[in-house]
């Protein structure tokens, strides 16, 4: 069992370095990474991903590769403009709603125009907006960015991701909601999206997200949990393995890590990454591996729940 903790390029979801633990098992390596905020019985859907991957391995891949969206964060046009084109990507996911409508729309424009018309341009908002403001912003942003394909969780409460996706024509896809449902079906039967973003982690692993696709019967776009390309790889997994995957998953995300624990990343190849039927091997560990007991603990405490 190795602890690990690699620094992150930029502050992201408010952490600056990310710590997990890795272990092996008969069919490979697990990733075990619930992010702090994530208490002992909320962990244990990502220890169970984690498990999945070092004793059972994933179910079979439908495909060979899987396409893959960059991320763009709360910059100014020209930096947004250069993400863009340097990430190969033809799907760009631009986070919005934390700074102005306008500032948010200069960024659009300019993702736009690096993606040229064929590219596809979604927002995320976080559940930063009431209904009417993000009604409000989700028509400027959709003329901004010259269509929009999505706009992930503009806000907090199913009952509001409804009330949205009846004023507004663009698709409306639910994050947080999926996450947080104990019933994924909800987010479908209450019309509160459109499409579905799942994680492997916090649902469990491959197969329980596998479930989880098929239940709320929506088209689903595959992210990532900040995992190193261990855990990674059971997200590509899934993506792999759904029986119909229409949009770029958000799983170009190993760039945000300033280092990673294997030396055959997951790195995305223009716009694409390839699917591996196993986790690569850690065989840089010692690089970033630290003494914690604290993580022990709390992977001992999570295992016997
Ligand atoms: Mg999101």
């Amino acid at each position: 069992m190795h602890v690990y903790s690699i620094p992150m390029r930029a502050r992201f979801r408010g952490i600056t370095q990310r710590t997990g633990l890795l272990f092996e098992g008969p069919a490979g390596w697990g990733e075990f990474c619930p992010f702090e905020e994530y208490d002992d019985d909320e962990a244990k859907a990502w220890l169970a991903c984690a498990v999945e991957a070092a004793n059972d391995g994933w179910p079979a891949p439908v495909r060979d590769r899987v396409p893959v969206n960059c991320t763009v964060p709360v910059v100014g046009p020209e930096r947004a403009h250069e993400i863009v084109t340097r990430s190969g990507c033809s799907t760009a996911k631009v986070k919005v709603a934390e700074s102005t409508l306008a500032e948010d729309c200069a960024r659009l424009e300019a993702v736009r125009d690096a993606l040229g018309a064929n590219g596809f341009v979604r927002v995320d908002a976080n559940m930063m907006w009431d209904v009417d403001t993000a009604v409000t912003a989700i028509r400027a942003m959709d003329r901004a960015a010259g269509g929009l394909q999505y706009v992930e969780q503009p806000c907090r409460t199913l009952d509001e991701l409804a009330a949205v996706r009846r004023k507004t024509n663009v698709l409306i896809a639910a994050d947080e909601s999926i996450r947080k449902a104990e019933d994924p079906l909800k987010v479908a039967v209450s019309g509160a999206a459109d499409i579905a973003v799942i994680k492997v982690a916090p649902l469990g692993g491959v197969r329980k997200a596998l479930e989880v696709a098929e239940a709320c019967g929506l088209p689903c776009v595959v992210s990532s949990a900040l995992e190193t390309s261990v855990g990674m790889a059971a997200g590509v997994a899934l993506a792999a393995a759904l029986p119909e995957l229409d949009y770029a998953c958000g799983l170009a995300t190993l760039q945000l890590l300033d280092g990673d624990v294997t030396s055959d990343p997951l790195l995305p190849e223009d716009g694409f990454l390839t699917v591996r039927t196993r986790a690569p091997k850690p065989d840089r560990i010692a690089e970033f591996e630290i003494k914690s007991a604290e993580w022990e603990a709390r992977y001992e405490r999570v295992l016997g729940r």
